[in-house]
């Protein structure tokens, strides 16, 4: 049996934006304090400083056994990254994922980025794969515009991938559904699968979030029972964006611009509401 999943009404979606925008805020001052020789605990605290400082809850320090605000993966860990003393080198790619809960409404978005400061043909390698994660999640975020079901969206993350080069796309991770808690139902594939998913309707809020790797799909649990790394050691990356279907179209609630710049290129345009 499918489960069902709460659709919002325009007033909740407007307060998600609240949340996605100190998601965003919060990831944009991360992104401006990553630099070699910074630890990912450092960026960490940025983050929670950022999101306690607009009023806000970090929502990742409400799942059961997670203790900080930001998943940082560096390299052949491509999410669940605990962050810790390790030290950031020039042309490490690091993704962060972060959300913020606000007035009971939550955010969820990542990005991946190799630390400046290096060139040659590696980081060119590591700039390619986070470049083409980001562009398989506007592509999925744009199949979302005009599906009819859910699962149109991994089948164009997948298509999208596949058309820049041998890259792997995780399996056992997923996106979400997104509201009153950062992971509610439906999932969100990355990929093809079976069945054709839920209807797309006014309401339906997700979470949709590729992870790629460099390699194989294959990943292990590290030992500290969090982070997920390849297990070819290939590098990965991680973009995500929660997004909002309702009555005029959809809306990124995590990209300040509601998606505007990453969805032009597949012709769609956001739509806000009020
Ligand atoms: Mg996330
Ligand atoms: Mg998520």
């Amino acid at each position: 049996m499918r489960k069902s999943y709460e659709l919002k009404t325009p007033d909740q979606i407007l307060k998600m934006r609240v949340a996605g925008l100190l998601t965003a805020k919060a990831l944009a001052s991360v992104r401006a304090a990553i630099r070699p020789g910074v630890t990912t605990l450092e960026l960490d605290q940025i983050a929670e400083k950022t999101i306690r400082g607009g009023g806000g809850v970090p929502n990742f320090q409400l799942v059961p056994g997670y203790s900080h605000t930001v998943c940082a993966s560096v390299n052949s860990t491509v999410v669940h990254g605990i962050p810790s003393k390790l030290v950031l080198e020039a042309g490490d790619l690091v993704s962060i994922d972060c959300g913020a809960e606000i007035d009971g409404w939550n955010g969820d978005s990542a990005f991946s980025m190799v630390v400046p400061g290096a060139s040659g043909e590696r980081v060119l390698k590591r700039q390619q794969l986070s470049d083409v994660c980001e562009g398989s999640l506007w592509a999925g975020i744009a199949a979302l515009a005009t599906a009819k079901k859910l699962n149109e969206v991994g089948v164009a993350v997948q298509d999208y991938v596949l058309t820049q080069g041998p890259y792997g796309i995780l399996e056992q991770y997923v996106g979400h559904g997104i509201g009153r808690s950062m992971h509610e139902d439906p999932p969100v594939f990355n990929y093809r699968v079976r069945d054709a998913g839920p209807k797309v309707q006014s309401g339906l809020c997700v979470a949709i979030e590729p992870m790629i790797t460099a390699g194989d799909q294959n990943t292990f649990v590290l030992d500290d029972d969090w982070g997920v790394a390849t297990t070819d050691n290939s590098d990965g990356a991680h973009w995500e964006h929660s997004v909002a279907v309702h009555d005029g179209g959809i809306w990124v609630l995590t990209a300040v611009d509601g998606g505007a710049e990453g969805l032009k290129p597949f012709g769609i345009a956001p739509v806000s509401l009020g």
